[in-house]
């Protein structure tokens, strides 16, 4: 007998054409003419996604960025070079309109689905590109969103660019030492000097795409008072005409758990040329809409990242024998990996339905309960989504074994990038406080009872019907809660559990919904199942 085994390893086929929930859920959202109009573009994603930019990354899964301070004669270049898929995917990035689609609008009210079903397919792939470009979606749309018409004309034009030479990434420069959650406490100080430039100096603590081209920043004008209402959001442009940087030192790049390709640095502003947004407060207002865009895009992320684990488990399963068989053909393997495919599915579902709301809302077509329904869900996806999504890596990755905890075969690295998603953009307390101040019975809460009935009615008996019903019960139970209690400590501890539980009672609602819809035998089973392991998984989170 041949005593050396080598195991197959885990393959990808094209991302899009395999993955039946997007393609079903596109169809049935877009309709079939709308979908074929768009459908090249994510096929060749798709292709590139299992094929040259998978490869790509393997090969290139070893090196990081590399920082530079000092010039061989003493001079300070504070220089970051990225690594070769940074650069692949940059390129990759434009040319596909990954920042310029939802801003074009060349489907409507479905741009940003098309965005974003692409940026599903993208980010598994492309090392944490998508940090980046989170950020310079959001700041394109701050800047529209501000009406400063001369910060418009000069930078959205490059930001949402398709010619690489003419594109432009932004930065978020928010967090200091004193705070990411509690920005209030920054100490960056703004000072105007007679000929009205405004100068910054301070140090932000984390700042990803140090080596943008813009950045969208808080700093306290001299005067101001305390708090974020005494913040001002500023624009600046990383370097002067001549490339030197604006006033900026780099000092160092974080050491980080994961997302180990993203430049995070901790930068001082030394007196950086910078111009007021929108008015000299409020400045945590006035960064609303970029938050409101990255917490979108951290849930395509998580999504993204929860589909990649699994295909690559699936297909593991059929390649790896244990006890005389695939492990595909062991009931309890099939029965773990089904199991989180259902979250995965009702996650997607969550995902994509806000990103609906969203794409409605920039097209000026939400009506007041989308809008408070849009309002109440968007720290929620965000929150539950990261969440589900280290569970799920988690466990993609013991579906492995021993070959899941080892670097070269590329699994470990899944993990760890995933681990930022619940923190950055905004922590999983920090959101759930800000979902109940959202929470409002009369609108939110109201708004999403009226939805969830819509949704999933006429679906008859059976398994859709009593899923419809359990998700019902848990959102009463979670407003019956919020109603009941007084004490504003009580609140804020059972915040996490309260957003938790809208955020499955949704997914639940939504995977009702997405099964009714489906004609054919097969998506109805998915469906029904899916509905079952959720159930199964816990809905009601809230503790009497
Ligand atoms: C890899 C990486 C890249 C990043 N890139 C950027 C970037 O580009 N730009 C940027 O501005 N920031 C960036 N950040 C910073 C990130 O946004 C912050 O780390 C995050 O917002 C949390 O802030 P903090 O680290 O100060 O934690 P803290 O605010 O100190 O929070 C610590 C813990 O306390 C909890 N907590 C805080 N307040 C409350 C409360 N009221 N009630 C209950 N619990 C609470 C939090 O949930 C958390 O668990 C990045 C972070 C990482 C890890």
């Amino acid at each position: 007998m041949n005593t050396v085994f080598v195991q197959e390893r885990p393959r990808l086929t094209n991302t899009y054409a395999s993955d039946h929930l997007l393609r079903t859920y596109l169809e049935w959202k877009l309709g079939r003419d709308l979908l074929a109009s768009i459908e090249r573009e994510l096929l060749e994603l798709g292709e590139l996604a299992a094929g040259s930019l998978f490869e790509l990354q393997r090969a290139d899964r070893c090196n990081e960025p590399t920082f530079t301070q000092w010039d061989p004669w003493g001079s300070r270049i504070d220089r970051i070079e990225v690594t070769a898929v940074w650069r692949e995917a940059e390129q990759l990035a434009v040319r596909l309109g990954l920042i310029a689609t939802p801003y074009e609008r060349q489907v409507g009210a479905w741009s940003r689905t098309r965005q974003l079903a692409l940026v599903y397919l993208f980010h598994p792939v492309t090392d944490v590109y998508s940090c980046p470009l989170a950020m310079t979606d959001g700041a394109a749309r701050t800047l529209l969103e501000s009406h400063n018409s001369r910060l418009i004309d000069r930078a959205v034009p490059h930001l949402t660019s398709r010619d690489p030479a003419e594109f432009w990434t932004s930065g978020q420069w928010m967090t200091e030492s004193t705070g990411g959650s509690d920005v209030g406490l920054s100490r960056t100080t703004a000072a105007c000097d007679a000929s009205g430039v405004w100068r910054l100096h301070g140090k932000k603590w984390f700042t990803s795409a140090a080596n943008s081209q813009i950045a969208l920043t808080l700093a306290r004008p001299e005067g101001n008072g305390p708090g974020g209402s005494g913040l001002a959001l500023f624009y600046l442009e990383t370097r002067r005409a001549d490339r030197s940087l604006n006033g900026i030192r780099i000092e160092r790049l974080k050491d980080k758990l994961g997302t180990r390709k993203v430049p995070t640095a901790e930068l001082t502003l030394d007196g950086t040329v910078a111009e007021l947004v929108a008015g000299i407060t409020d400045g945590t207002r006035a960064i609303e809409p970029m938050l409101k865009i990255t917490r979108t895009w951290n849930s395509v992320c998580a999504v993204a990242s929860m589909r990649h684990a699994l295909a690559l488990a699936q297909d593991y399963a059929s390649r790896r024998r244990a006890f005389g068989a695939t492990l595909a053909e062991h009931p309890l393997h099939r029965e773990t990996l089904a199991e989180l495919e259902a979250v995965a599915a009702g996650a997607f579902l969550l995902t994509f339905f806000v990103i609906e709301l969203l794409g409605r809302e920039e097209a000026g077509l939400l009506d007041e309960d989308e809008k408070s329904l849009l309002r109440l869900l968007t720290p929620i996806v965000k929150l539950a989504t990261g969440k589900q999504a280290v569970q799920v890596v988690s466990e993609a990755l013991e579906a492995f074994g021993g070959a899941g905890y080892i670097e070269d075969t590329g699994i470990p690295v899944l993990l760890r990038d995933t681990q930022v998603l619940p923190i950055w953009e905004g922590t999983t307390n920090v959101l759930s406080l800000d979902a109940l101040l959202r929470a409002d019975p009369e609108r939110g809460l109201a708004a999403l009872r009226r939805w969830m009935q819509r949704a999933t009615s006429g679906v008859g008996d059976g398994e859709f019907s009593a899923s419809a019903g359990i998700a019902a019960a848990a959102v009463d139970h979670a407003s019956r809660w919020l109603s009941s209690i007084q004490d504003r400590a009580l609140l804020q501890a059972g915040a996490r559990r309260f957003a938790l539980t809208l955020a499955r009672a949704v997914e639940l609602a939504l995977l009702v919904e997405y099964g009714k819809s489906m004609r054919q035998e097969p998506p109805i089973k998915a469906g029904q199942d899916w509905c079952q392991r959720l159930r199964r998984a816990g809905i009601d989170c809230i503790q009497d």
